[in-house]
């Protein structure tokens, strides 16, 4: 393969060959592999530069390959200078967009995630985004090393199958392998189901009886004047949403209209099929009482979340109108979390903004890994059946095995097709 080279904010990765040409024109002998040294860069006939030069041998870079970095002034006509320098080697040749990642992947350096994950990175705007995308390349990282980590314990099964009592090796140490995979995988499939979420952004929903308080309270979340408050009962017909970032995180909060069985007409009946649906979604529920919510009405809004969200759906119980002194119906609600507000002066509004960043942070916990947990659920799941099956079976526990890597190479996408690389590599040499 020929020796590339780029320019890219006045560093200029080349291979030894290259930078052991610049060393001998330089006339230096005392280089190091991985240490700074300063140099005056020489072409055939004229010193180009003073500049600072490191080279580190493959396989430990970027790209696997042998890399050198020329670090120079970055005035235009040093860089061309230069750039003709190196065009005027011997296979040596300017990178096309992308190539250093595309030779980084090829050299196995890189998985598929790690390569999304830097393409990510790169178009991030936000600090969620920026996370994410670093999930995602320590996931793609990570699922290299289990993907080695299964080659061993095949192997492994593979000698005992093969030579049984001949060998000091049992299925033990096997299983004692399986076991710290599984917990291992467990953690990732949890940091990997949370950082999904706080990719696509938490749904909350505020739920209560007309004039409860909940376009008021959703005003002081958002600080300016997203939802009509009203005095009359049921203005709020459609679902209105606004986005928040609650704790780094981007959520959704939708005010439902009323969820009135008696809707007065077919505008209304519209808005509360669609509120059903936001309930569906939700992975916060906040209901929202204010004293005239009598017991009866209390419990239907319960049965409500119970009925249409989903197992995993937190619950805020919201005690709004603090300030008209009367009590609030005495309903049991095994609630996350229980605030008082009053919406009018916000009193309680900042506690609330902290419950919901609590349960925020409790869905999407860090997001060290972002990876397909679907694939990372089935590699655990043949584990498990490995961990399960009897106890000196090894040809049975090689089988899960070799299903658990099939998983895991689906993941890291060994299989990925020309066509989808060649995509997105185009796309990481746009935004590079
Ligand atoms: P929604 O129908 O649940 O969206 O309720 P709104 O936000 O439209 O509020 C209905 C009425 O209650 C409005 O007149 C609000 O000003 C009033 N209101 C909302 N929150 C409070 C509160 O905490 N205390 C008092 N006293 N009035 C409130
Ligand atoms: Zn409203």
């Amino acid at each position: 393969m020929s020796t590339i080279f780029a320019m890219c904010s006045g560093s200029l990765p080349a291979a030894i060959s290259v930078f052991f040409e610049f060393q001998r024109l330089s006339g230096k002998s005392n280089w190091k592999p991985r240490q700074m040294t300063y140099t005056k860069l020489r072409d055939q006939r004229e010193i180009i530069d003073h500049a600072m030069a490191v080279f580190m041998p493959g396989p430990h870079t970027f790209t696997g390959e042998d890399t050198a970095e020329i670090f120079v002034h970055g005035s235009l006509a040093v860089v061309n200078s230069l750039a003709e320098c190196l065009g005027g080697m011997e296979d040596v040749r300017e990178a096309k967009r992308g190539e250093f990642t595309r030779r980084a992947f090829y050299n196995g350096k890189m998985d598929l995630n790690e390569v999304r994950g830097l393409e990510n990175l790169i178009r991030s705007k936000t600090q969620t985004q920026r996370r994410l995308a670093f999930g995602q390349m320590r996931g793609g990282e990570k699922s290299v090393e289990i993907r080695d980590r299964l080659a061993e314990m095949i192997a492994k099964t593979f000698t005992i199958m093969d030579f049984g009592e001949h060998v000091e090796m049992s299925l033990d140490s096997v299983r004692d392998s399986i076991h710290s995979l599984v917990d291992e995988l467990s953690e990732m499939i949890k940091s990997s189901r949370g950082a999904e979420k706080a990719q696509r952004g938490i749904n909350i929903v505020l739920l209560g009886r007309p004039n409860s308080g909940k376009s008021s309270l959703l005003n002081r979340l958002a600080h300016r004047d997203v939802a009509i408050v009203s005095k009359l009962p049921g203005t709020t017909r459609d679902s209105l949403e606004t986005s928040l970032e609650i704790g780094g995180v981007g959520c959704r909060i939708t005010d439902t209209a009323g969820l009135r069985d008696d809707a007065v007409d077919e505008v209304e009946s519209e808005g509360i099929r669609r509120a059903k649906k936001k309930i569906v979604a939700a992975d916060v529920v906040v209901i929202v009482l204010d004293p005239t919510t009598s017991e009866v009405q209390a419990k239907e809004l319960l049965q409500t979340f119970e009925d249409l969200s989903h197992a995993d759906a937190k619950l805020i119980i919201v005690r709004n109108k603090i300030d008209l002194k009367s009590g609030f119906a005495a309903v049991n609600f095994e609630a996350d979390k229980v605030v008082g507000t009053n919406a009018l002066s916000s009193d309680g509004v900042d506690t609330l903004r902290e419950a919901l960043s609590d349960i925020v942070a409790e869905i999407c916990p860090e997001a060290t890994y972002l990876l397909d947990h679907r694939l990372l659920s089935e590699c655990r799941d043949e584990l498990l059946l490995a961990l399960e099956s009897p106890k000196n079976d090894a040809a049975i526990v090689c089988g899960h095995l070799e299903r658990a890597q099939a998983r895991i190479a689906e993941l890291t996408s060994s299989s990925v097709t020309e066509d989808v690389l060649d995509k997105i590599f185009f796309r990481i040499s746009v935004l590079e």
